[in-house]
């Protein structure tokens, strides 16, 4: 078609050289034809471009569905090189790394990891790059903030379709809070290894302890039975049998506090306490032990009198500074014995910083935290350890914290040592000092002809009872539970005293009292106790008795508290 238009537009030419008139029509018919074709062209193209439009509209949505998969995956995702270069991260990664794609991209990603566990990583990326399978290991990768998380990776090897090299996909989880329980767990159950060891080598002490002064106890009362004894032998033994009691004693009163104080039931009970007025008290009563040893036992109050009042619970510091003393006494064979207090302040605050220092075996370096642990010291294997529970150090160093100060020791091995411990210093000056202590002067001035009844479930107990009141009394009556206190009262008023148990069958001291309080305000109960709790006095008087004491009791202590209700 195009070759006739184009011989005809020669002929035309040719024709119109030689002046003749051009045919037209035919013309108008290749054009006709021209237009037909292009439309034809035309309809075919925009088919055409809108197949094109349609791909490019799909290439876009699966690139777009592609990036969402990525980015907003509901796990970190990175793609590192062989290089380690970090090729791609998604937004998960991102939010998890607190930073963004263009500070993380290109980076090496040794440069995330924390220092201790380059090795690690190390290891597994060679690993990941010989074998092509799943593999796992555990690190730790740092944020923007410079703060460390623990990561689980999970990587795998692929090839790059885009570059056809091989490249490193990595998810990564934040493992903190399960390595984190894991670390707890770990740490409680070595911790629950050493106290179940501790524990044990604690009960064989204690049985050592406790079979010891009882071997003293019944050995010597067996002596006692044989007879054909002097004096001095019978007074002898009889002093035995009362320090191996004390002793037994001693041990027994540290494992109900420690107990208490595991149980966290040991109550504080504070009130205004004079320091130096505890300090006299201890100096006396330690002097005679000390100088017995032939050595020097001094004491040093730095605040006057008027100002050495602080609140605090004062049956603690007394246990605290007796305990420190007594373990000076025990681990001291010459040279002497110093303690006292001094002002400091610390932090703006000012404290009293207590000190015991003493001439003795002294402690090795590194036995010194050691021996405020509970059960530490009670290992068996403990040669520097003497005659006791090892208690009294983990004791002192709770009742210290309870009351808000801290203890510590110095020491160096043959020199001797020095305990320091701090209590808050928290008093105004007064101008009066308080002394409420009851006389315990052993002088018996006191009516004799009292009617005592003794309401008592234990017979030795009974027995002890009977015989150190027997003085002081016209007629002892002896009840066994609190129902029969309860009745003996009613049948005998003119009883003047009821020494009232506290544990018996049937009924207990308390609600016996309670009973007894509903008929009779005027007899004097005193309730007598083996518990050992700080409270029982608070329980005894709400309970309605008069006063209260603690067994074991002491005779002259029973005495000196009737002495003050009859008074003559
Ligand atoms: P214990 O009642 O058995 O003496 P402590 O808890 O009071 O137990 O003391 C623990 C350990 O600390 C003792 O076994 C002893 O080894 C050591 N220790 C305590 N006080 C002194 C001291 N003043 N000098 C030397 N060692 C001491």
């Amino acid at each position: 078609m195009e070759d006739n238009s184009k011989l005809r537009r020669e002929q035309a030419k040719d024709e119109l050289r030689k002046g003749k008139k051009i045919d037209t029509s035919l013309y108008e018919k290749d054009l006709k034809g021209l237009v037909e074709e292009l439309s034809i062209y035309q309809i075919e193209l925009e088919h055409q471009n809108q197949e094109l439009y349609k791909s490019h509209e799909e290439i876009q949505q699966s690139k777009d569905r592609y990036l969402d998969l990525f980015d907003n995956a509901p796990i970190s995702y990175l793609i590192v090189d062989s290089n380690g270069i970090i090729k791609d991260i998604n937004q998960t990664a991102c939010l998890l790394f607190e930073s963004s794609k263009n500070k993380l991209v290109k980076k090496k990603i040794t440069n995330i990891i924390h220092r201790d566990f380059q090795d690690v990583y190390y290891i597994y990326f060679r690993s990941l790059i010989k074998q092509k399978y799943n593999q796992t290991c555990d690190i730790k990768l740092q944020k923007a903030n410079n703060t460390f998380f623990y990561a689980r990776i999970q990587g795998i090897r692929q090839t790059s379709l885009a570059t056809k090299e091989p490249e490193f996909r990595l998810a990564i989880i934040d493992i903190t809070i399960q390595k984190e329980m894991e670390l707890n767990l770990l740490i409680a159950k070595e911790k629950a290894q050493e106290h179940d060891k501790l524990k044990s080598a604690f009960l064989a002490n204690m049985s050592h302890e406790i079979r010891t002064p009882m071997n003293g106890i019944l050995g010597f009362a067996e002596l006692l039975k044989e007879g054909h004894l002097t004096d001095k032998q019978q007074l002898d033994y009889i002093n035995i049998i009362e320090k191996s009691g004390t002793r037994m004693l001693n041990i027994i009163n540290d494992i109900v506090d420690i107990s208490k104080i595991e149980a966290g039931l040991m109550k504080l009970d504070i009130k205004e306490s004079n320091i130096n007025e505890q300090i006299e008290y201890i100096y006396t009563f330690f002097k005679p032990e000390v100088e017995a040893k032939e050595m020097k036992l001094s004491f040093k109050n730095t605040l006057p009198a008027k100002e050495a009042i602080i609140k605090t619970d004062s049956e603690k510091v007394y246990a605290i500074l007796t305990n420190l003393v007594k373990n000076a006494i025990k681990y001291t064979e010459k040279g002497s014995i110093e303690f006292g207090y001094e002002i400091v302040e610390t932090q703006g605050r000012a404290s009293l910083q207590f000190y015991v220092k003493d001439t003795g075996i002294g402690i090795p370096a590194d036995r010194q935290s050691a021996i405020f642990e509970r059960f530490v010291q009670a290992d068996v294997s403990d040669r520097m350890a003497r005659q006791g529970a090892g208690l009294g150090l983990a004791i002192t160093k709770s009742y210290v914290e309870m009351l808000g100060g801290k203890i510590w020791v110095e020491s160096q091995e043959g020199v001797g040592s020095t305990f320091h411990f701090t209590l808050p210093y928290n008093a105004e000056p007064v101008t009066e000092t308080i002394n409420q202590q009851l006389a315990t002067s052993g002088k018996i001035d006191t009516i004799r002809n009292l009617k005592i009844l003794i309401a008592e479930d234990d017979e030795i107990s009974e027995k002890l009872v009977e015989i150190a009141v027997k003085i002081l009394s016209r007629e002892i009556v002896k009840v066994r539970t609190g129902v029969e206190a309860v009745l003996a009262c009613i049948e005998n008023p003119d009883i003047d005293l009821i020494l009232m148990d506290i544990r018996m069958p049937e009924m207990g001291g308390f609600d016996a009292t309670r009973q007894i309080r509903e008929f009779n305000k005027e007899v004097v109960i005193i309730a007598q106790t083996a518990y050992g709790q700080s409270d029982e006095r608070e329980k005894a008087i709400a309970a309605g008795c008069n006063d209260y004491i603690a067994k074991p009791i002491k005779k002259e202590e029973l005495l000196a508290l009737m002495q003050k209700y009859f008074k003559k």
